[in-house]
């Protein structure tokens, strides 16, 4: 299974782990947006990183 991880490296935390069978990259964008925006809206970096599970 892949899963992707949106992880601020300001806070160095991750905020939220996606599969991505049920998760399309514009949905996960939209996240980052909405329920992650205290984040970026105090200028932290977010980052997607893509993790692989069995
Ligand atoms: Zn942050």
């Amino acid at each position: 299974m892949e899963f992707k991880e949106v992880y601020c490296s300001n806070c160095k935390k991750v905020l939220g782990k996606y599969n991505t069978k049920f998760y399309s990259e514009d949905k996960i964008g939209e996240l980052v947006n909405t329920t992650h925006s205290a984040h970026t809206r105090n200028g932290h970096q977010v980052h997607i990183r893509i993790l692989e599970k069995n």
